[in-house]
């Protein structure tokens, strides 16, 4: 059954990356529009029907089994082409809606959004392994995805509508694939370490029973060397006794005996016989370790380089009474495939936000960094140019701000005056009051009146000559004295 599975997944596999058409009707495998070249090969034009169990075998269909040319030929056939292709996912993101899920818009509203496209890249390569050990071969598809350098787990491009890519439309280059498929090849060894550790283990038990076979053989073979030096060994332990009763005239003939049966011992142990059969011993051990061994080879079957945009948005909004129309620009990325916006970014702080709140001056800030400006009430953020008044301190925004041309420091509404006689702004320093015209002047325009001693702007004094004097004096002494 596992068997048959693998088979299945394989063909399968096998012509999707060819881009043919495949569909499972029940328990066939139909295909359509396969390449022309493998046709070829193959022999046979298509469409075709596979089947995978004897039983469902009949006049249209064609029976796959491991040993089927077909599986030679996929093995062959991949050795040869490793194609790359261009697929582009296509999507259509409804960007209004996206941005109205994602952010809080408070009092404002999306008047258009505008787009641009950036291409992001997913690297996927589909490899074949083929383990063979024994007489089995067994072969494994993987598909590895790589996205920024790492392992995309979870992903599958299948789960996306795709068209063919266009080579114009991307940048990439052939070190770029390579970098890539090494990551690739690194997760492949990952993937496959259970498996290849699996007929390891198999090979190591089945090896071990082979090398116990070789050595009880060869105790049967040695068998027969074996016994003829035991048997000879037992002489002399006989002939060493006798020896030890022998009379001074026997010993020699014993002592003799022995020697030759010492020289027996030792043919039999150097015997050509046993050194061959020693050969033949470790020639096979040898053989059966060969044998034993896993040939793991890999085969990238298809490059593919899968493109999708990331949009940079540009989004313009208004506050929702304000009917004139726009108020700011706001820009957001959208990555369509894992649905995420960027963040909003706080002006003032730099902090993410997910709500949209703008200063009077149409700052995008955060709650903490909005606060209202003690002049004017009006809404100011951090990143707002604010000053204090030189004559009462308080802090004010830009708007609330002007800046005294005497002094030139900046002063607020209700400190600062129109001087009367050039129209500019003053401060109330720089100011001194006319009570008689009841307007502001800087205080060089000022002159104290000789009679009443007080001060009066230039309008409102005049000189006049009494008693052959020339004297200052105010509008009010004027009319009351002279
Ligand atoms: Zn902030
Ligand atoms: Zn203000
Ligand atoms: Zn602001
Ligand atoms: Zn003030
Ligand atoms: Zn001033
Ligand atoms: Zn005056
Ligand atoms: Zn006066």
């Amino acid at each position: 059954m596992q068997n048959e599975d693998n088979l299945k997944g394989l063909t399968e596999k096998f012509f999707k990356s060819l881009k043919c058409e495949v569909i499972w009707k029940g328990k066939i495998l139909f295909i359509e529009k396969v390449p022309a070249d493998f046709e070829k090969l193959f022999g046979k034009k298509s469409p075709y029907s596979f089947v995978f169990d004897t039983a469902d075998l009949n006049d249209e269909t064609e029976l796959i089994t491991k040993g089927s040319s077909l599986i030679k030929l996929i093995a062959n056939y991949l050795d040869h082409k490793a194609q790359t292709t261009l697929l582009k996912i296509k999507f259509n993101p409804d960007f209004k809606t996206e941005l109205k899920k994602n952010i809080n818009w408070n009092d404002y509203e999306i008047v258009s959004i505008s787009e641009k496209e950036n291409n992001d890249y997913i690297y996927r390569f589909t490899i074949m392994t083929i383990f063979q050990y024994l007489n089995e071969k067994e072969q494994i598809i993987s598909t590895i995805y790589i996205h920024n350098k790492s392992i995309l787990d979870n992903f599958n491009a299948d789960n996306y509508e795709t068209g063919e890519g266009k080579k114009e439309e991307i940048s990439f280059d052939n070190a770029n694939i390579r970098e890539n498929y090494a990551i690739a090849k690194d997760k492949l060894k990952y993937l496959l370490q259970k498996r290849t550790e699996h007929i390891s283990q198999l090979l190591n038990k089945s090896l071990e029973k082979e090398i116990q076979r070789i050595d009880s053989h060869y105790k049967s073979e040695y068998g027969e060397i074996d016994t003829e030096v035991g048997d000879a060994i037992k002489k002399i332990q006989e002939l060493n006794l006798k020896l030890k009763r022998a009379s001074a005239k026997n010993r020699p003939i014993i002592e003799e005996k022995m020697e030759r049966l010492n020289q027996t011992i030792e043919k039999l142990n150097k015997s050509e016989e046993k050194e061959k059969f020693e050969r033949e011993k470790s020639f096979l051990i040898n053989d059966e370790k060969q044998k034993h061994s896993i040939n793991i080879s890999n085969n990238l079957i298809n490059t593919s380089i899968i493109y999708y945009p990331i949009y940079s948005l540009k989004a313009s909004i208004k506050k929702k009474d304000n009917l004139s129309g726009f108020s700011k620009e706001i820009r957001l990325d959208y990555n369509p495939l894992t649905k995420r916006l960027s963040q909003l970014l706080c002006e003032g702080c730099k902090k993410e936000i997910n709500e949209v709140n703008l200063c009077s001056t149409n700052h995008l800030a955060c709650t903490q960094c909005i606060s209202k400006c003690p002049s004017c009430f009006k809404i100011v953020c951090n990143s707002c140019k604010k000053s204090s008044c030189t004559v009462c301190g308080i802090s004010m925004c830009q708007k609330c701000e002007t800046i005294c041309f005497k002094c030139l420091k900046p002063v607020c509404k209700s400190h600062s005056c129109k001087d009367s006689i050039n129209g500019k702004n003053l401060c109330n320093n720089c100011a001194e009051y006319c009570p008689i015209c009841q307007r502001f002047s800087q205080k060089t325009n000022f002159k104290k009146c000789q009679s009443c001693s007080s001060n009066f702007c230039v309008y409102c004094t005049k000189s006049k000559i009494v008693n052959s004097k020339t004297k200052i004096l105010c509008k009010y002494c004027l009319d009351k004295y002279y």
